[in-house]
């Protein structure tokens, strides 16, 4: 008999290599909490708590009752490629005729399909810290390398042309980041897009993921996308999804916009792995498309509140180091004040030892910054109720003051 006992590991080295997602970790930690009988306010999962507005849900039993429950097309029903490429000229003067559209299961799989599609084993990305968990592990499993470009508190947590341009080696395929950011909030400008937008017209082989899920949750006015600049537009790839701006996390869609290229490759990407996504969950994004911005607005101005009431309350906490996030729904303060210090004598010594700490002891779930590439960070969501943000931010001061 031939001896096989040298395979040994079940699992292959790809998920071995592959972090958890500390966002899904927390939520997941404060759920056990809660089971438990302990009340848990949940500032770590990075969803709005809104309903899904009722226009969008009827959608989705029209879409039921019409029987709608066949396989679609892998890339999306054509009348929804339809409505995103008229959202995208509507509302960000973005050209994209529809078959440059690929819809998928959340912006999640978006930007996985395009990393796949895209980098090669051993390709340079660039991903400007903090960054979104999930970038720098679907790079792992693209076999990619990442390169991090440190944006700082100082900076508004945006990066300068000099600092990209300072990163670009000849191996950079790919330059990726969200603007909204999650996990600062920070929202670039369009000056600031065109300063960046320079530097990639002088390297012609860099592709660019521009995340903008959070597009409507932006307290400065109005959204750009990166792709306007016609000089790059064939290189952008646009990502969004309906998850934050319609409370539609659990529908699971998202989609991308970009070049038929791309998006063929895509397309075949997703054929093998997932095919189209939830049929009636696509026509009720059909319906959210089409329905007006009036309820992502009324959502939009309720984060507002949010954020300046959490800020305040923040600021008043010694030690903590916070900016005024100009989008988003997340606060990433420095916590670099309470690290060396200790809580009955357990050492708090990292960003996820406070986190912790802040769950075991204020029942708040929060996230380190190591999971958003910054290690002197936690981040806090404020897409909780005022009466949850108000007892949240009062128990994590107690907390606080409690270490030595
Ligand atoms: N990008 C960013 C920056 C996010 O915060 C999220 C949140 N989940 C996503 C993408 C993925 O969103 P979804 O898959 O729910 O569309
Ligand atoms: N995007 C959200 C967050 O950052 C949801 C969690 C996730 O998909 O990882 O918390």
């Amino acid at each position: 008999m031939l001896n096989f006992s040298f395979i040994m590991t079940v699992l292959s080295q790809r998920i071995e290599n592959l972090s958890e997602s500390q966002t899904i970790k927390m939520a997941k930690l404060g759920r056990e909490l809660s089971a438990k009988g302990i009340s848990v306010i949940n500032l770590s999962f990075g969803e709005p708590d809104f309903s899904t507005p009722q226009y969008i849900k009827d959608a989705a039993k029209d879409a039921m009752d019409k029987n709608f429950t066949y396989y679609t097309p892998v890339s999306g029903y054509p009348d929804l490629r339809k409505a995103i490429a008229d959202k995208l000229k509507r509302e960000n003067n973005l050209d994209y005729t529809f078959d440059q559209i690929v819809v998928s299961t959340g912006a999640k799989q978006s930007l996985a399909n395009a990393i796949l599609c895209i980098i090669n084993p051993g390709d340079e990305l660039i991903v400007p810290t903090p960054y979104w968990v999930s970038y720098s592990e679907m790079v792992k499993l693209a076999e990619g390398i990442s390169v991090f470009i440190d944006a700082t508190v100082e900076n508004n947590f945006k990066i300068t042309p000099q600092q990209l341009e300072a990163a670009i080696t000849p191996r950079t395929k790919m330059f990726m980041f969200s603007s909204p950011c999650n996990p600062t909030g920070s929202v670039y400008s369009k000056e600031e897009l065109e300063g960046l937008v320079k530097v990639f017209e002088k390297y012609p082989n860099i592709y660019i993921i521009s995340d903008e899920i959070y597009e409507h949750i932006n307290f400065v006015g109005g959204h750009h996308s990166i792709a306007q600049f016609a000089s790059i537009k064939n290189r952008v790839i646009v990502v969004n999804g309906f998850s934050k701006s319609f409370a539609m996390t659990g529908w699971r869609i998202g989609y991308m916009a970009a070049s038929k290229e791309i998006a063929n490759a895509c397309d075949k990407l997703q054929g093998q792995i997932t095919s189209g996504s939830c049929s009636i969950t696509q026509k009720a994004a059909v319906a959210a498309c089409n329905g007006g911005l009036k309820s992502v607005h009324e959502m939009r101005d309720a984060f507002q509140k949010r954020r300046d009431l959490v800020y305040g309350l923040l600021t008043e906490i010694d030690g903590v180091k916070v900016n005024l996030p100009d989008g988003a729904f997340y606060f990433f303060p420095d916590i670099t004040a309470f690290l060396g210090k200790s809580f009955n004598g357990t050492p708090i010594n990292t960003a996820e030892d406070l986190s912790l700490f802040i769950l075991n002891e204020a029942h708040v779930s929060t996230v380190t910054g190591e999971a958003f590439g910054n290690p002197d960070c936690i981040r806090i969501s404020y897409a909780a109720s005022e009466e949850e943000l108000i007892t949240a931010m009062s128990n994590i001061k107690k907390a606080l003051s409690q270490l030595v």
